[in-house]
């Protein structure tokens, strides 16, 4: 595992951002898997410059992302649908048929969860996955439980995960109560996977993870402890606790 503190939030998205445009200079085929929230917006916006720049091309690259709320539409401005093409897919020039989104509404959710997982198969899995984690420790919706499911799959939404993303629909009543997301099992099978972890909200959930010696289904990003090629970066604030406790130096692990 590599840990990198940058400096500020900024600093993490410059870093992730030109990350991923290596990988996929090196690949021009890359498939990436993408998150949604607040932490990813600014390398995605990154990305964008950069492909305004000239300096990368996604007209080869496929993606896969991780979730998507039960019962929204695509066109739902909350939905994640709309936030990639919002976001990033609307101003790169990357083919719609290589982007691969949840869908959130249908009478058949078990066989979008297996189609999806089938499609990542023939697509040789994801060379790299960017990642988020909730103020619970989630890694896409897989929530704190008594189990941690592999495969794409439904679930309900932890109290801590309503309470975080409530803002975005005014109010808990007004949100879904379940998301489809892909499963811990091919989030593991990925390549590399690069965590993104930025703010003090998120210094204790990242130090529970940093210092964690188990693997504990109440915590699913501990599962990521066991890939063999993940980066972790954060910014000084979401690294304040993980630092203090290591008494060194933010300073020092600039890398
Ligand atoms: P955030 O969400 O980026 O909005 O903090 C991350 C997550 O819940 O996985």
């Amino acid at each position: 595992m590599k840990i990198v503190v940058a400096n500020n939030e900024d600093e993490v998205s410059t870093i992730a951002s030109s990350m991923i445009v290596e990988e996929i200079k090196n690949k021009s085929d890359l498939v990436l898997g993408l998150a949604t929230g607040d932490t990813p917006l600014r390398t995605y916006k990154k990305l964008i410059e950069s492909y305004q720049k000239g300096l990368v091309s996604f007209s080869k690259v496929e993606t896969f992302n991780l979730d998507e709320y039960v019962g929204l539409s695509k066109d739902d401005v909350n939905s994640y649908n709309y936030y990639m093409h919002h976001n990033l897919f609307d101003h790169i020039d990357i083919r719609s048929e290589n982007v691969h989104l949840l869908c959130g509404e249908s009478n058949d959710f078990y066989t979008v969860a297996s189609d999806y997982d089938k499609m990542i198969n023939e697509s040789n899995g994801i060379d790299l996955q960017v990642l988020g984690i909730g103020m619970n420790g989630h890694i896409g919706f897989n929530e704190p439980g008594s189990s941690l499911l592999l495969d794409t799959h439904v679930t309900d939404l932890d109290e801590k995960t309503l309470n975080q993303n409530a803002k975005f629909f005014g109010s808990i009543d007004k949100m879904p109560k379940q998301a489809i997301t892909m499963g811990l099992g091919t989030i593991m099978k990925a390549k590399k996977i690069v965590l993104l972890v930025t703010g003090k909200r998120k210094a204790s959930i990242i130090a529970q993870f940093l210092r964690a010696h188990e693997i504990n289904t109440n915590n699913p990003a501990s599962t990521l402890l066991l890939h063999n090629n993940l980066t972790i970066i954060l910014d000084k604030e979401a690294a304040e606790i993980y630092i203090k406790e290591k008494k060194m130096n933010a300073n020092e692990n600039i890398n």
